[in-house]
């Protein structure tokens, strides 16, 4: 029988990787909590609706990427492709937002699109994701896009370029809408076979089509910010004062788009120069009429989503730092067979203690063993003498020097040399 691979899109991090993994999101973590985000763990599948709905029929996701399927139950399921509408379910059902309260949640793992592999595109990729509910105002805007940039910066990453643009709101979108939908129509005959298809029913996403002659085009559409109500452009200047306060650059891009009705005005992406095509580690925004969407009460919303599998290749690439690989301080080696026992025993001593410890339990030589403990910082050495006299010799593997002690003695005398 053939051995079964893992499916295409899909990858095993191992452990020469995983450790690099815990890393950032250690770091993710620890700069969540210092900006004052909790973290929510959240079901990765859902009815499928939630998506439909709450990511939007018009976009890519939600046409061509889901994995979706029916349960034993006949349900429509859904893989998660994306968290802020989970999120924003969670804060719904269980009264997170209720009587003006807002909520700062944050959550990472893995999601599902079914898109063509490639690097930093997967079928399952993970994201980190932060979003702050039930605040209308722009410092929450800023608050998340600092959040994302801090994350970034702890990590090392370099050269990185933070993009922003507002989309407008329900008031002022369909105008700009019409806009579009005029201009574009002028210049049909430039337009790629799924830019016709997006004419009329989501013309925004035409300003983000990766096809080069829709670009040419979208390059000349008319500028949403001459479209936007005097509320979104009040937004759009505070978001801006407040990154520039905080010392932040970043470009405008009129062509960046979030192209669905519950997305409101701030947009933003990171973008890295280290990726090539796939050169987005974050993207964002603000999403107002997200919970309306999916059927709740109104909740503001602004929050990001970080792909992790990018960030990884951006840190690799930049050889960034990612601390120390965790290893085995010490090694307990048995000189033979009857002192096995007993170097499990201390080897399970050490641990209580929090030391990093390891000993032989596949039956190896000593030679063999001691060539494992040449990596360790220290080796314990067990055999005869040693259990006549409930004694062990420690040897220092760096400067190679060696002292007998009592066992009830080995645990404080590592922990005192570290
Ligand atoms: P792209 O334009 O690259 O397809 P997107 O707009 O679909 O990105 P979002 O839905 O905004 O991406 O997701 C946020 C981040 O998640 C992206 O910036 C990217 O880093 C990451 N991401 C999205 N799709 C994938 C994927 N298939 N594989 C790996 N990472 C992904
Ligand atoms: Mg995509």
């Amino acid at each position: 029988m053939a051995a079964i691979s893992a499916p295409r899109g899909t990858r095993d991090i191992l452990p020469a990787e995983s450790w690099k993994w815990s890393y950032i999101i250690n770091t993710a973590s620890q700069t969540m909590r210092d900006f004052g985000f909790s973290e929510i763990h959240l079901p990765i599948f859902e009815h499928t609706e939630l998506f439909s709905r709450g990511v939007g029929e018009t976009t890519d996701i939600v046409e061509k990427e889901m994995y979706t399927f029916e349960d034993r139950g006949g349900r429509s399921i859904t893989l998660r492709p994306e968290a802020t509408a989970g999120v924003m379910r969670a804060a719904i059902e269980n009264n997170l937002c209720v009587q003006g309260a807002s909520a700062k949640l944050w959550n990472w793992g893995p999601m599902f699109r079914h898109e063509r592999p490639q690097k930093g595109r997967y079928r399952q990729f993970y994201q980190i994701d932060a979003e702050c509910l039930g605040i209308a105002g722009a410092m929450a805007d800023v608050e998340v896009i600092a959040l994302s940039i801090e994350i970034f910066r702890r990590l090392g990453l370099k050269n990185l370029e933070v993009v922003i643009n507002s989309v407008g709101c329900e008031k002022c979108r369909p105008v700009y809408r019409q806009k579009l939908i005029e201009y574009f129509d002028s210049h049909k005959d430039e337009l790629c076979e799924t830019c016709l298809t997006r004419l009329e029913r989501n013309p925004l996403r035409i300003l983000d089509c990766k096809n080069p002659s829709c670009g040419h085009v979208a390059d000349g559409a008319p500028d949403i910010y001459d479209s936007l109500c005097d509320e979104c452009k009040e937004h759009f200047a505070e978001v801006r004062a407040g990154l520039e306060r905080l010392g932040f650059t970043y470009t405008l891009n009129k062509r960046l788009v979030r192209g669905l009705d519950y997305y409101t005005k701030t947009a933003y992406e990171i973008l890295s120069g280290a990726l090539g095509a796939q050169n987005a580690v974050a993207g964002g925004g603000r999403y107002d009429n997200l919970s309306s969407a999916v059927g709740g009460a109104k909740i503001p919303g602004v929050g990001f989503a970080c792909g992790l599998d990018r960030v990884m290749l951006v840190m690799e690439e930049q050889g960034c730092d990612f601390g120390e690989m965790p290893k085995t301080e010490v090694y307990v080696a048995a000189l033979d067979d009857d002192a096995r026992g007993a170097a499990q025993i201390l080897t399970y001593e050490l641990r209580k203690n929090k030391i990093a410890s390891a000993c032989d339990t596949a039956g190896k030589s000593f030679k063999a063993q001691m060539k494992i403990a040449g990596a360790c910082k220290f080796a314990c050495i067990i055999g005869a003498d040693e259990i006549a006299n409930n004694a062990v010799s420690i040897k220092d593997m760096r400067s190679g020097s060696q002292v007998n002690i009592s066992m009830s003695d080995a645990v404080k005398y590592i922990l005192g040399r570290d």
